[in-house]
């Protein structure tokens, strides 16, 4: 994706989670781009609202420039007050990016559905991480209502929202230790049936680079 730094207007952070937070307010300044948090994000991340960046409500529609708006929908995960965002443009076409959380809610179902683009986390396959090497607390904590979602989560969502409307999907936030993109990719596929007909792929959780991964033997980086 080749985008110019200094055309970003607006800098989304959804949690204080460091991957998700980390480089945020040297970006906004680099940039000279909004910072936006909610109140807690900013708190637990040491932010001063108004001097280093906006903060928001749930649900509060954010308008970012003439053609996009963002609406922050709260999400349940561990230790933080974590969003989901949706980004629509003038024309009422909208996208979502949907990471870090243990369970849909019935508002953000709603949002999710007539997206045109959905980027949303599958984090881990189901058994992979039950027979795997983690402690039985954080095997439990990942798979609870404030963890994340798994493979199968995410393809059941999915096979609920499903229209003709939705032209690409992009699976997120997998766990290196507990998932593998093919798993990932086949049991979302699987779930939607022969409802999606869009394009599929897989971002890896090491950086913002994303390669189709159907067909293909080893993931492959697309190079900037
Ligand atoms: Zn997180
Ligand atoms: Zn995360």
């Amino acid at each position: 994706m080749e985008v110019e730094p200094s055309s970003i207007d607006a800098i989304l952070v959804t949690h204080h989670h460091s991957d998700h937070s980390k480089t945020a307010l040297r970006a906004s300044k680099n940039w000279d781009s909004v910072l936006l948090s909610n109140l807690e994000t900013a708190n637990r991340m040491g932010w001063e609202p108004m001097a280093e960046c906006r903060t928001f409500e749930s649900l509060e529609r954010i308008v970012v420039s003439d053609e996009i708006s963002l609406l922050p929908i709260p999400v349940p995960h561990d230790d933080a007050d974590n969003v989901a965002v949706i980004a629509s443009n003038g024309d009422g076409r909208r996208a979502a990016v949907v990471t870090d959380l243990g369970e849909l809610t019935v508002d953000l179902m709603r949002h999710l559905s007539g997206c045109s683009h959905i980027s949303i986390e599958a984090n881990y396959d189901y058994s992979r991480l039950m027979n795997g090497p983690y402690p039985e607390v954080l095997k439990r904590r990942i798979s609870g209502r404030g963890g994340h979602l798994s493979n199968k989560q995410t393809g059941e969502a999915l096979s609920e929202i499903v229209s003709e409307r939705l032209e690409s999907l992009v699976l997120c936030h997998l766990s290196e230790s507990n998932n593998a993109p093919h798993l990932a990719e086949s049991e979302v596929l699987m779930a939607m049936e022969d409802r999606f007909s869009g394009s599929i792929g897989i971002s890896q959780q090491s950086g913002p680079e994303f390669s189709n991964w159907l067909g293909q033997s080893e993931p492959e980086r697309i190079s900037t």
